[in-house]
């Protein structure tokens, strides 16, 4: 099996494909893997330093939206994992163009070729942000679809798409949504890499508003898993909800953070919140539990931990891109 894994230089992505080529992934053991990534600024070509000469490897530098290229990729694969996307919601806020050219556009050009070349399996990545914010209790995967920032938004016009190419087409497509991902190899200007590398640097955190919004923390090898596993037994059509099983507010895992860094509150700016910045986040996994055996393994605090002591270890990963993204923001 040949699987085409799209963004696989991001985070999650990277993740994917390294414990997919050690046979890490249930259901996926042994695949050849295709990475198309057009390494924008989250997208690192080192993160796949550690399986760059895995015989089973190879990587194409490409745009999802390039329609001919994806004609010349698509007869050579059998499987689609999509993660390619602009991702961050801060980004979305200040210019939301390339969140719609990507994220809706990228999909349905990925879309029309599984199409046109009879792809037999696509799984398209996505997020909980899809269904807006909840006060209280779980989303199920029947929840309307109210997302509050063009990222969200964003996503969720590209998993409509996929679910329109399954109903008016048959592809054999499913969608996965997750919560908060952490783990190794984060982009620094997310919470917990941003705040750790910062307070290594000793320099204070921003945390926006009163810090009262809650996420659901899932690691990302949890979340990998769980995809690798809708890939390989997911129903066509359905939509799975992934999540990690810890809910905390901001400040509350500023306060852990701190505590491992060796720092205390005097270290946090409280800073003017988001716009439009969701309450609260909290995804219900009973159905793949229920019907994949997916249940969440890394501890929130032995993960926790363990990124910390990546992140220390791995300044040489983390400190070019913290500058390069400064230098942009500059600009
Ligand atoms: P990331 O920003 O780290 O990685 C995105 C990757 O996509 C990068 O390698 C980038 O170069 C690539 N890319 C962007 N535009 C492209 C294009 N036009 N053509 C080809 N490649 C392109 O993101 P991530 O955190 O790894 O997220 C991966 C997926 O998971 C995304 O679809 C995101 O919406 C979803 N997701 C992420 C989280 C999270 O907590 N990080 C949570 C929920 C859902």
């Amino acid at each position: 099996m040949k699987l085409l894994v799209t963004g696989g230089a991001g985070f999650i992505g990277s993740n994917f494909v390294r414990r997919a080529l050690n046979d890490e992934l249930p259901g996926v053991e042994g695949a050849e893997i295709v990475v198309l990534d057009s390494l924008t600024y989250s997208g690192v070509r080192e993160n796949l330093d550690p399986i760059a000469d895995s015989p089973r490897f190879t990587f194409i530098e490409g745009d999802i939206r390039d329609a001919a290229l994806l004609d010349e990729i698509f007869p050579t694969i059998d499987g689609v994992v999509h993660f390619a996307a602009e991702s961050h919601v801060d980004r979305s806020v200040r210019d939301a163009a390339i969140f719609v050219e990507t994220n809706v556009l990228g999909t349905q050009r990925l879309l029309d070729a599984a199409l046109t070349h009879g792809t037999k399996r696509f799984v398209h990545v996505s997020t909980d942000e899809v269904y807006g914010s909840i006060e209280e209790g779980e989303w199920t995967e029947e929840f309307p679809l109210e997302p509050n920032s063009p990222y969200s938004a964003s996503k969720a016009g590209s998993d409509l798409l996929v679910r329109a190419y399954h109903r008016t087409h048959g592809l054999n497509a499913s969608i996965t949504r997750c919560s908060n991902n952490y783990g190794p190899y984060h982009f620094p200007e997310k919470l917990i890499p941003l705040f750790v590398t910062n307070l290594m640097d000793d320099q204070h955190v921003p945390l926006y508003g009163t810090g009262e919004n809650v996420r659901d923390w899932l690691h990302v090898d949890d979340h990998c898993r769980g995809i690798a596993l809708v890939f390989a037994n997911g129903r066509a059509g359905e939509v799975y909800n992934i999540g990690g099983g810890t809910q905390l507010t901001n400040v509350e895992i500023t306060e852990k953070i701190l505590e491992l860094m060796g720092k205390d509150d005097s270290y946090v700016d409280h800073v003017e919140d988001r716009k439009g910045h969701d309450l609260r986040y909290c995804v219900d996994i009973s159905k793949i539990e229920n019907e994949l055996g997916y249940e969440p393994q890394v501890p929130f605090e032995r993960g926790l931990a363990e990124v910390v002591q990546w992140y220390r270890d791995n300044r040489a990963w983390w400190e070019p891109l913290k500058e390069r993204a400064a230098l942009e923001a500059q600009k």
